[in-house]
């Protein structure tokens, strides 16, 4: 496909150290990151957590205390934001009411003194499919729609980086699935590295290549959506992509790559390349859709780990599944999505033997404070 924005090479956007302090507060904390061209990256975090000061690092409406930004081979970190090859698409679309839809994708070429914008107002518009409501003024746009010419109005520019910052929160949850497609295959279409702000997991494994988790103004860990979910290196990854069941457990052995480690009074075995810490206590992880359970102990294949004394203490019927909070002697709760595949459902009351391959669960390091999924 040509390329739509007929840029110049852009290259990696590099993060070095950078800092963000308000007086004594660390917002962005010793951060370092590099962003591959052309990949669709985001930054998931709870709020609060530092993403939006990063992003307005990168674009210039914020200065890093300490720390520098490059682009490919340039370094832009005290340029000022409109010297960057950089624009930001808002949550709140920012169009302007007064132009319509045209005009307002025009608005960038025509304050940089380009006369002739009408190609590449046409190819934007025909990017985000919404060419035939050219006319129209913002006002008499969905959400969706707005958000389509924002992102137009910003492509329009030829940045090397697109900055999106919660652009999908203002919309309801199945225009924001759409969105999510579109923007995915816009970004694929244009080949741009896109930089996407958001607190929410689904958003982020859906349309991101590479994510990373911020906590505190850290960066907690950083891989594609598949490594994040499958192979989480801490209790706040476990919990924050999908949920996580977290047990206690303590360290017996290892033998020939498994480890085997006590729980709940019972013992349990692991893979030892899915064990971030092999000795002592540690946190064995394991994720509902990987557990299973059964009302009869001999229903437990060979080789799987077993939890028997457990109580089904609630059942809820969702369609594809059925979702079992198990409760154990010691109160712990375990989180259980099973198929529908036209089994018995169990109710609350029920004892049951939780069980799951070995191969699917994860050890973390980690004693206390587990946080609740
Ligand atoms: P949200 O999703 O709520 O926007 P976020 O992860 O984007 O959260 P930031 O907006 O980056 O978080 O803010 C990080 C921290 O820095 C927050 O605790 C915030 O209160 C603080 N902060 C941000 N801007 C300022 C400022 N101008 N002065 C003081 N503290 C600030």
């Amino acid at each position: 496909s040509h390329d739509v924005l007929g840029r110049t090479e852009g290259g990696d956007l590099r993060l070095v150290g950078l800092t963000k302090r308000y007086g004594s507060f660390t917002a962005v904390d010793d951060l370092s990151l590099t962003i591959p061209q052309g990949s669709f990256f985001a930054l998931l975090g709870a709020s609060g957590c530092g993403k939006t000061t990063t992003l307005r690092m990168i674009s210039g409406l914020e200065d890093p205390t300490i720390g520098q930004i490059h682009l490919g081979d340039q370094e832009v970190t005290d340029l000022k934001p409109y010297r960057r090859p950089v624009n930001t698409v808002f949550q709140n679309y920012a169009l302007f009411p007064h132009l319509d839809i045209y005009e307002n994708v025009a608005f960038g070429l025509r304050r940089r003194g380009v006369k002739d914008v009408k190609t590449a107002v046409v190819d934007m518009l025909n990017l985000v499919e919404l060419g035939h409501l050219a006319k129209r003024k913002p006002t008499q746009l969905s959400g969706g729609q707005q958000q389509r010419i924002a992102l137009a109005r910003a492509l329009i520019n030829q940045p090397q980086v697109l900055l999106l910052d919660e652009p999908l929160g203002a919309l309801d949850l199945k225009l924001r699935r759409q969105m999510q497609i579109e923007l995915k295959r816009i970004q694929t279409e244009v080949g741009l590295t896109f930089v996407h702000v958001t607190h929410d997991q689904e958003e982020a494994m859906t349309m991101a290549d590479t994510i990373a988790v911020m906590n505190h103004g850290r960066i907690e860990q950083l891989g594609s959506p598949a490594e994040l979910y499958e192979n989480p290196a801490t209790t706040f990854v476990a919990n924050f992509l999908g949920q996580s069941n977290l047990i206690q457990a303590a360290v017996e052995g290892e033998t020939d790559g498994v480890v085997t480690v006590s729980a709940h009074g019972q013992q349990l075995k692991l893979d030892a390349k899915r064990c971030r810490s092999t000795s002592g206590k540690i946190i064995l992880g394991v994720r509902p859709e990987k557990v299973q359970i059964a009302t009869d102990r001999a229903d437990v294949p060979a080789g799987f780990n077993a939890l028997t004394g457990g109580k089904v203490v609630d059942t809820s019927f969702i369609g594809v599944s059925t979702q079992y909070l198990v409760q154990m002697p010691s109160g712990e709760e375990l989180s259980v999505f099973e198929q529908n595949t036209g089994r018995t459902i169990q109710r609350p009351g029920t004892e049951v033997v939780v069980y799951w391959d070995p191969s699917q669960g994860f050890g973390l390091e980690g004693t206390q404070d587990i946080e609740a999924g």
